[in-house]
């Protein structure tokens, strides 16, 4: 009997996440991690510089994780979080720890799950608060906030959303400071005030008191890389306050230490009303996330009367594996200084790549914040108009055959998928850095924009 190729077994059986099914290009298939090296069925090596999906923080094949999801799972393997577990526990009171305030702690499995959860009881929250009329929910075009119905409607980013409309209503969008493509006679702070006076304008036009939340990340990270000056986050959180409307910050990506702070809002002076987080919680190793909510907030829900309760469950959400996972992800980075490091090898990463949009004529802009990195491609640096997703696809798959994974923006719009990421492992050494650093830069030499 003639045996099924994995290749095969795959092609055959696994719907991939958006990737095009193309039968000549079969999906990598991944067997083991260390590190920030993956190792697919062939014996190929690949230094993951995405850490998956932004998610993999201290690095693949961690022994004390593995063990504290086995001696978890030996000891209590499930318990709903109607009630109560001791990592959950544990886990809540570091999490405050690491956001520097007093929060309630809620938990779910997805980024997605997070950031409905922050919908719904945003929304409940201003009805019991008297204000039944704020439902609305503002963010930005280029940013992903998820995939379920709520979370996709919050996502500013078309190719993402129009085959599966009608959404959720109730949601609307601005522009982000995008400070590359600003105005030519603008300084950068200019354009990040006018870009949150507009958000301010929205609020007065769609009628101020019908405004619930803004959601945003602290830097659009998928969507480009775009990071805010620090006057339109301090204004954004200004804004809130005078309207009366709550400030969600998305943490998904920016969250624990890949910005090079513990959260990607510290950079920042603000302290937002919801914090919503995933990914880096557990490096990825078990699905968890957490919608942290102020007490002020929560205070509204205190009661025994059936109409105050947040009416939402989720099976899996704090599940006790996970929670503890996390917390010695958390512990490990704290021992190895993993966020300092992030900074650290950020920079470094940054001033090494720097060079290249002055030498190369493709590279229009390169920025990042710890270990967040975006590279704009242009056709001309004149007028900034995007490379091809063909040519962008082409920089992929050469840095893939030397052995690196890199990324790119996520589908804004056509033809706007000219934004080449990383974000490694904070984990990351030394030579795996440099090897980052040099397979960019010859990859690039060997590839030029030709219009
Ligand atoms: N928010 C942001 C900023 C994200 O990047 C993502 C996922 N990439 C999500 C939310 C959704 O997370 P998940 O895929 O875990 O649902």
């Amino acid at each position: 009997i003639k045996t099924m190729s994995l290749v095969e077994k795959d092609q055959k059986n696994v719907w991939h996440h958006i990737s095009p099914y193309v039968e000549e290009k079969p999906a990598m298939i991944a067997v083991k991690g260390e590190g920030a090296w993956l190792t697919d069925y062939d014996g190929n090596k690949y230094l993951d510089a995405m850490s998956g999906l932004w998610c993999v923080n201290i690095g693949y094949g961690r022994e004390e994780l593995a063990k504290a999801a086995y001696e978890q799972m030996k000891e209590l393997c499930y318990m709903p979080m109607t009630q109560s577990h001791v990592p959950a526990i544990e886990l809540a009171e570091k999490i405050n720890e690491w956001l520097e305030g007093d929060y309630m702690i809620f938990y779910s499995n997805s980024g997605s799950d997070a950031n409905e959860v922050a919908f719904k009881l945003i929304r409940q929250y201003h009805q019991q608060n008297g204000e039944p009329n704020r439902y609305k929910f503002i963010s930005r075009h280029r940013a992903y906030h998820g995939n379920s119905m709520g979370a996709l409607s919050a996502t500013g980013q078309a190719l993402r959303k129009y085959k599966y409309e009608p959404l959720a209503s109730g949601f609307l969008h601005v522009s982000p400071p995008d400070s590359y493509r600003r105005p030519e006679n603008m300084t950068v702070e200019e354009f990040n005030i006018m870009r949150a006076e507009e958000l301010e304008q929205k609020i007065i036009w769609e009628q101020k008191e019908t405004i619930a939340g803004i959601i945003m990340e602290p830097l659009i990270t998928g969507g480009g890389v775009l990071i805010p000056h620090p006057v339109y986050m301090e204004k954004v959180q200004e804004i809130c306050q005078k309207y009366g409307v709550l400030l969600i910050i998305d943490e998904v990506i920016c969250g624990f230490g890949r910005t090079g702070k513990k959260f990607g809002h510290q950079h920042f002076q603000i302290k937002p009303d919801v914090v919503t987080m995933a990914k880096g919680l557990t490096s990825a190793y078990l699905p968890l996330s957490v919608t942290a909510v102020k007490k002020e907030i929560f205070e509204k829900f205190k009661g025994s009367e059936e109409n105050l309760h947040f009416r939402h469950i989720n099976t899996f959400g704090g599940n006790p594996s996970a929670c503890a996972v996390a917390l010695k992800n958390l512990e490990i980075m704290e021992k190895e200084n993993l966020v300092a490091k992030s900074a650290e090898s950020g920079e470094f990463l940054l001033q090494s790549l720097q060079p290249l949009a002055k030498t190369h004529p493709n590279v229009g802009d390169i920025r990042g914040i710890g270990m967040i990195i975006g590279m704009e491609l242009v056709a001309s640096k004149q007028t900034k108009k995007p490379v091809s997703p063909d040519f962008i696809g082409k920089i992929i798959q050469n840095c893939k055959q030397e052995g690196l994974i890199v990324g790119k923006n996520g589908d804004t719009v056509d033809g706007f998928n000219n934004i080449l990421t990383l974000s490694p492992p904070l984990s990351c050494t030394k030579e795996d850095l440099e090897l980052i650093v040099s397979v960019l830069k010859k990859v690039l030499a060997e590839n030029q924009y030709i219009m």
